[in-house]
């Protein structure tokens, strides 16, 4: 090891990417800035460290991180250790320098070189890649995913080639679109959390397409559970989505009039409990222009974008709304908006009346009674539906079936009540041309009847408030989820012949808080599935394939989470089958219930404890397991232990719209709401009930993994140094446990005692035939003779390869990189 200088001084001071600057024409032979060279602090390759343990691996990850070294290899993982601050590692001409490096150069590690080795696969291997970003929030992935995005779209052409060619113009288009998507996501889809100052609040997966030259033709998103809860409550000293508070700041007068708002991020409910943070990291006023650049960029049009605010402003203003209990005449509670002005702004902004959206707020059309069904068959009335007003409310009116067994159509009872007829006839008028309508109210409720009575119920004041905020939800989760798809719409590929797919994955990062709920359940669900992942192809496959093909090795034990992933994603008896069922039966107590049924079905799990019933192996006579606190599970992951409170967890899992708010939202006269809210569409004729959250989200990501496994993958570990955000201090203990749960040090070991490359023999012969006169221009022996004969007519340095039963094995990436070289210069 020897001590190398600061890797500044030759660097440009830019520490932006390629595609964001203008022309700039290098050549290949250029010396490469300093920074390429001084890398010798530590080790680079941690293949060659010596001894090789945890202590030893992170102290050398130290040693470099000092010198602003954050990039390590670690076998065939890249690790990138978070600066905290801006460096000089990005400029063009280090693209450059990996972009067009020698074969054989000794470039230090680097996500430049990490990209470029997935593009030069797909150009000359033809095979599809991924590249996998992981980490704890605030590692650094979203920065990483971006930093290999912006690589791999200029690393056909080059930086400059777009800039410079006119023919060139459609790759420079959809270039900036790819890259513009990314600020405009962040902004729907980011906030401020305790972990991270932007912390992705969604999961990112985009793949890639590039054309035969390696220049990218287009791309598409796909977004995984935005965490939609925040838009209504965020824990103390977080943010709510930046983009209300970039609108808040940053929008010129006129706009801010137009959408009824006002800059005071005090006047707004939705935002008023982050109102004390100060931001240093992030620049509302001028992320807004960002923002504003990046939709004119993917082709909103300027209309689009009024409409895209005036339903942002409508949260805002929906969350000001406020409601006053009353007495109805029977004893029961109802109640009235509070401030009308604000419910007259939201109706003016969404294009709609106000006595249909109060009705739509205060009030809850549910199916009373089913009146067809036999009482045999079904004898007790179910429960009403989850989150909306019981039956104490309801009002004395209804709609009844005109006869059973036929398709029954709802008139108005003559009893309805006075407030409530206008809205009840019209519902009802809806409701007798819509069977489906009349399904989903008896499906949402659990019940087997196809018709019953409707009837209007009051919400409470306090029911009012929640239905207003699911509405809120609802509002700006499919915003983002039509968002999404209008990006792929603009960055969809428009031109015809071969294409091949680079993936990028940054999903968000494993969190632990004081407080968990189901978005951290989901979101750590998502993360234990990707540590499955990797560790499969890192250290389940490789020593695998070895075994198989009969190549001797020292076998590497590693920590396996299947157990985890199974408990969660079981059929019939993970946790979230349990948590469907429960939501299914609906009615009270929902969360408790589940709570007990976990215990029941998982309580054997030793990554499993609730306070009722601890790990198997914990003392069977344990009464009461004190640690863990009531209402509450815990999970043993890959990453750490978690509790998690299960309130909310049910409801969230159903996220059923009331079917009222669906209505009233498709009718308003805004043109995105028709899109946003189709169930609300009285002639709509699916008669499928959606999957539950949960489900749906085990469903993704279970094709998500899919689609990596079928991919060569190639993984970023980013790692966190420090919980307090700052440059320049390496928290040893905190890094050394993320060093340990992404297994580093075995992946090493794994690596060392295995090969860089393998390849059947079939295919091996294929790329290399030319290089030997025994072998070309036609070989008609056995694949495996062809590759000896191959070898053996190479001056290889270090010519190391074992022969499998089926495939031929490489050991160092030197060799394989020679391989490359001979056949370059053959060429
Ligand atoms: P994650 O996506 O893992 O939650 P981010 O990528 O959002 O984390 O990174 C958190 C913050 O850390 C960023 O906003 C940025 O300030 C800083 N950061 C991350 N990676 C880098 C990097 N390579 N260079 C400089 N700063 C970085
Ligand atoms: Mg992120």
């Amino acid at each position: 090891m020897s001590s190398g200088g600061v890797p500044s001084a030759a660097a440009t001071s830019s520490s932006q990417c390629c595609g964001q600057h203008g022309s700039r024409g290098h050549s290949a032979r250029r010396a490469p800035p300093l920074a390429i060279h001084e890398q010798e602090v530590g080790v680079a390759d941690t293949l060659q460290l010596e001894p090789l343990t945890e202590e030893a691996f992170v102290a050398n990850l130290q040693q470099r991180f000092k010198r602003d070294l954050i990039y390590t290899s670690a076998g065939d993982v890249l690790v990138s250790v978070n600066p905290y601050k801006k460096l000089a590692l990005y400029s063009l001409d280090v693209v450059e320098a990996y972009r067009n490096r020698p074969i054989l150069s000794h470039l230090p590690p680097h996500i430049f070189a990490l990209a470029d080795k997935a593009h030069w696969n797909l150009r000359e291997r033809n095979e599809e890649q991924c590249v996998v970003v992981s980490g704890e929030s605030g590692s650094g992935k979203t920065e990483a995913a971006r930093i290999v995005l912006q690589y791999v779209t200029v690393a056909g052409s080059g930086p400059s080639g777009a800039q410079q060619d006119p023919a060139l113009a459609p790759i420079k288009l959809i270039r900036d679109r790819l890259l513009q998507a990314g600020p405009l996501l962040e902004a729907f889809g980011n906030a401020k959390t305790h972990k991270n100052d932007n912390s992705s609040r969604f999961g990112k997966y985009l793949d890639v397409e590039f054309d035969f030259k390696g220049d990218p033709v287009g791309g598409t998103f796909t977004s995984y559970l935005l965490e939609k809860s925040r838009v209504t409550r965020q824990l103390a000293g977080e943010r709510n989505f930046h983009i209300f508070y970039q609108l808040l700041t940053g929008a010129d007068i006129q706009l801010l009039k137009s959408l009824k708002l006002h800059r005071n991020i005090d006047n707004y409910a939705f935002l008023r409990p982050s109102r004390p943070l100060s931001m240093e990291t992030i620049d509302d006023k001028r992320d807004f222009q960002v923002t504003k650049k990046a939709l004119e960029t993917l082709g909103f049009s300027a209309e689009d974008v009024v409409q895209i605010f005036k339903v942002v402003a409508s949260v805002l203003k929906l969350g000001n709304i406020g409601f006053t209990p009353t007495s109805n005449i029977d004893g029961t509670e109802g109640c009235t908006v509070t401030n009308d002005y604000e419910l007259f702004e939201v109706c003016g902004l969404l294009g709609t009346n106000p006595m249909e959206l109060t009705s739509a707020l205060t009030q809850r059309t549910i199916l009373a009674g089913p009146v067809l069904d036999s009482p045999s068959t079904n004898p007790a009335p179910p429960p009403p539906p989850p989150s909306c007003g019981s039956l104490r409310g309801v009002k004395s009116g209804g709609c009844s079936s005109s006869a059973a067994g036929t398709p029954p159509s709802f008139v108005p009872s003559s009893s309805m009540s006075s407030t409530a007829s206008r809205d009840v006839y019209e519902v009802c008028e809806m409701l007798q041309h819509s069977t489906l309508a009349r399904l989903t109210l008896a499906d949402e409720r659990g019940s087997t009847s196809t018709a019953g009575e409707l009837v209007v119920a009051d919400l409470s004041a306090s029911e009012a408030t929640a239905s207003r905020d699911i509405l809120c939800r609802a509002l700006y989760s499919r915003l983002f989820a039509w968002l999404v798809k209008q990006v792929n719409d603009a960055t969809r590929v428009r031109k015809y012949g071969k294409r091949k797919v680079l993936g990028i994955l940054d999903i968000y990062g494993f969190e632990v808080f004081e407080q968990n709920g189901f978005e951290q359940f989901i979101i750590n669900f998502c993360n234990e599935k990707l540590q499955q992942a990797v560790a499969d192809c890192t250290l389940r496959q490789r020593q695998e394939e070895m075994l198989r093909e009969g190549i001797e090795w020292t076998p590497v034990d590693f920590f396996n989470n299947t157990p985890v992933c199974e408990l969660i994603e079981k059929n019939n008896h993970g946790i979230l089958a349990v948590l469907d069922e429960e939501s299914q039966r609906g009615g009270p107590g929902g969360d408790e219930s589940f709570l007990a049924r976990l215990c029941h079905t998982c309580g054997s799990s030793a990554y499993f404890e609730t306070r009722n019933c601890a790990p198997h192996s914990a003392p069977s006579d344990l009464p009461c397991n004190t640690s863990v606190p009531p209402n509450c599970f815990r999970l043993r992951h890959y990453a750490g232990t978690v509790t998690y409170g299960v309130t909310g967890f049910v409801d969230k899992n159903n996220d059923t719209l009331p079917l009222d708010l669906s209505l009233a939202m498709f009718r308003c006269e805004h043109p995105l709401l028709k899109n946003l809210f189709p169930e609300g569409n009285p002639k709509r004729t699916t008669l499928k009930r959606a999957a539950s959250a949960g489900t749906q989200f085990k469903i993704s990501v279970g094709a998500l993994m899919g689609n990596l496994q079928s991919k060569t993958p190639h993984f970023v570990r980013c790692i966190k140094p420090n919980e307090l955000k700052q440059p320049r201090i390496f928290e040893n203990a905190l890094v050394q446990h993320q060093v340990r749960y992404l297994c580093l040090v075995q992946t090493i070991k794994v690596r060392k005692s295995s090969f860089a490359h393998s390849e059947s023999y079939e295919s091996f012969l294929h790329r290399y035939k030319m290089l030997s006169p025994h072998t070309w221009p036609s070989w008609r022996g056995s694949a495996v003779e062809g590759a000896s004969y191959l070898l053996r007519d190479l001056p290889l340095s270090s010519p190391h390869f074992a022969f499998g039963r089926t495939r031929i094995f490489v050991r160092g990436e030197r060799t394989v990189a020679e391989l490359e070289e001979f056949r370059r210069q053959r060429l």
